[in-house]
């Protein structure tokens, strides 16, 4: 079913107060609003509604195995999401919140089952960003948001990357421009002891392990129609069209021969790359992306990279794994599940 999608521009640090009124009117009334938040773009509703949530999962053709991160505006709004509220939580939210770190707690019983794909658990963040903010605190309930993209395709950092895959399937789309982050949040199990990181995301491991040091991460990658206990491994996940190949290796040299022999190899091939990157493919038949100086740009341009790739009709699209450190293991770990495992050890 298509429904009009109504599109508004609204300026990042000042929203107007008019717009997210009516915003806020659309959610509570069980409709659909995507918004910008410092990471992605969000496909917000109301999070306790178990209808509204529902039209998220029919939008996005998200599969209901993969669970949704509720937002809040403030931590006295938490215990209607979540129980049992381990003393490290507010911690971890006086250092992290507002900001790009989700947390993963036991569910509320207010809370329906769609949102968290049945779980007992349930994933909550605070947004750092005015518009998500105002919004947020102009329906003064818990939105449900997770990105704000057909399924499986790379997450939106602008209001078109909504309407490319979303026009006609949401009410309203609030356009106040680029997201600064670019890669979706942090997400951080407290229901692990320790701690663990399922997704890694905006705020740095090595951040959080500043707070807490003990905070683990592991690699974790499962297909598809495994149910959804640990539901951040999804493998396939952020993928273009075109098939992605991440080439790895210590040896720079290596890596950037195989990765010219490959788009001599193969017709209609781009690169996704930093800047100094970049210089290894001039003069060859290749579209590049250049990914900027150093990790902080690259993930705020990695999914809209892939995306302008994408828009070429190209069948192939060459990555270089990013250091896995900084905002680079985010980077790393998109990269990968965008090339569905295909990595090429040189
Ligand atoms: P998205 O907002 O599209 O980035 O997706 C939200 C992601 O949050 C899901 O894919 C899961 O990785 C994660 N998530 C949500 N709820 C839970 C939960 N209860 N336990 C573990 N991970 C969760
Ligand atoms: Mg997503």
């Amino acid at each position: 079913m298509t429904i009009s999608t109504s599109v508004y521009q609204l300026n990042a640090d000042r929203p107007d107060e008019a717009t997210i009124s009516l915003a806020s009117r659309t959610i509570l009334a069980g409709g659909l609003v995507a918004f910008p938040t410092e990471t992605v773009y969000g496909l917000g509703a109301k999070a306790l509604s178990e209808a509204a949530v529902a039209k998220i999962f029919a939008a996005k053709g998200r599969p209901p195995t993969d669970p949704l991160i509720a937002h809040i505006a403030d931590f006295e709004q938490l215990p209607q999401i979540a129980i049992n509220l381990p003393a490290i939580a507010r911690q971890l939210a006086s250092h992290f919140w507002p900001g790009p770190l989700t947390l993963v707690l036991h569910k509320s019983a207010r809370v329906p089952a769609n949102l968290t794909a049945g779980l007992d658990s349930v994933a909550v963040r605070m947004p750092d960003h005015p518009v998500a903010l105002s919004l947020l605190r102009a329906v003064a309930v818990p939105i449900a948001a997770p990105s704000a993209n057909l399924f499986s395709r790379p997450s939106p950092t602008s209001a078109q990357h909504v309407l490319d895959d979303l026009a006609g399937r949401v009410d309203v789309v609030l356009d106040a421009g680029n997201t600064p982050i670019g890669v979706e949040s942090t997400i951080l199990s407290l229901l692990h002891d320790p701690p663990c990181v399922l997704r890694p995301g905006g705020v740095p491991l090595e951040a959080l392990r500043s707070v807490m040091p003990d905070i683990r991460y592991e690699t974790r990658f499962v297909g598809e129609e495994v149910a959804a206990s640990s539901p951040g491994s999804l493998l396939r996940h952020y993928s273009p069209r075109a098939r992605v190949l991440l080439f790895s290796g210590l040896d720079e040299a290596k890596v950037f021969a195989a990765m010219r022999a490959e788009i001599t190899r193969r017709e209609r091939v781009g690169v996704i790359v930093s800047a100094a990157d970049a210089r290894q493919f001039t003069g060859l038949d290749v579209a590049i992306e250049c990914l900027g100086a150093d990790s902080g740009q690259a993930a705020a341009r990695l999914f809209a990279g892939l995306r302008a790739l994408d828009k070429r009709g190209l069948n192939f699209i060459l990555a270089r794994a990013p250091e896995k450190k900084g905002l680079g293991l985010a980077l790393w770990d998109r990269l990968l599940r965008a090339s569905v495992g295909s990595l090429i050890e040189v």
